[in-house]
């Protein structure tokens, strides 16, 4: 078969899974701990909005409805607290100049509130920004990830046309496995992230390969091909 592009997950694929206490980040931004317990219930209920309906927040969406502005200096905190829970897998550069290599388009669609700047200054950070050829934040479209149209919208990112010759890699079997499959995709599971249970659907996808790291993507690859 022919592959024209690979399109990733970012949280929890890309980058090694953390879990982390989803109020901590919020109380380095705010002192006051009935500001960050808004902050915190208001992005609970947007993430919920994602499971349930599908549909995507911003952060702006989680300051309104906590009722609350940022300084710059809180904003800068608040992207500053997750930097060491976003780095990336050191596989990643390696696993990307092998799919260049085979021609292959690289891709990335992550259900996400932040801004694609703050994405693109991660992937700058960890030397891997330039190979990307297109991406997808959620932030920036109306529609999560399992919806078909988010998966869209990434292969139009990359200018892939066939879903049958593209594949998809997340480490979620409902966001992206179910999601990706159920689009026309080839879908890769990589299954080291612990999602909160809160966080599952009772729907799964079947994945066409399990991956136990990211370069044993290049095999996977190599026999579809
Ligand atoms: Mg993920």
């Amino acid at each position: 078969m022919t592959l024209d592009a690979v399109i990733f997950d970012w949280g929890g694929t890309l980058t090694p899974w953390h879990t982390v206490d989803p109020l901590a980040c919020w109380l380095a931004v705010t002192s006051d701990e009935r500001q960050a317990a808004a902050l915190h219930e208001a992005e609970a209920a947007v993430w919920a909005l994602c499971r349930d309906e599908h549909r995507s927040a911003t952060l702006d969406h989680v300051l309104d409805a906590a009722a609350l502005t940022l300084t710059a200096a809180q904003r800068r905190a608040y992207f500053d607290w997750w930097d060491a829970h976003s780095f990336t897998d050191p596989a990643v550069e390696p696993l990307f100049q092998g799919l260049n290599e085979r021609g292959l388009k690289i891709g990335i669609l992550s259900n996400t509130i932040w801004p694609r700047d703050e994405h693109e200054r991660i992937f700058a950070r960890d030397l891997v920004h330039s190979y990307i050829d297109g991406a997808v934040y959620s932030s920036e479209i109306e529609w999560t990830k399992p919806d078909p149209r988010a998966f869209r919208a990434a292969m139009d990112a990359v200018g892939a046309q066939d879903p049958s010759r593209a594949v998809f890699v997340g480490d979620r079997l409902f966001d992206d496995i179910f999601g990706a499959k159920r689009a026309g995709m080839r879908a890769v599971h990589v299954p080291h992230s612990e999602i909160p249970a809160w966080q599952h659907t009772g729907v799964v996808g079947e994945p066409d390969a399990v991956i136990d790291g990211l370069l044993d993507l290049l095999p996977v690859i190599d026999a579809w091909r």
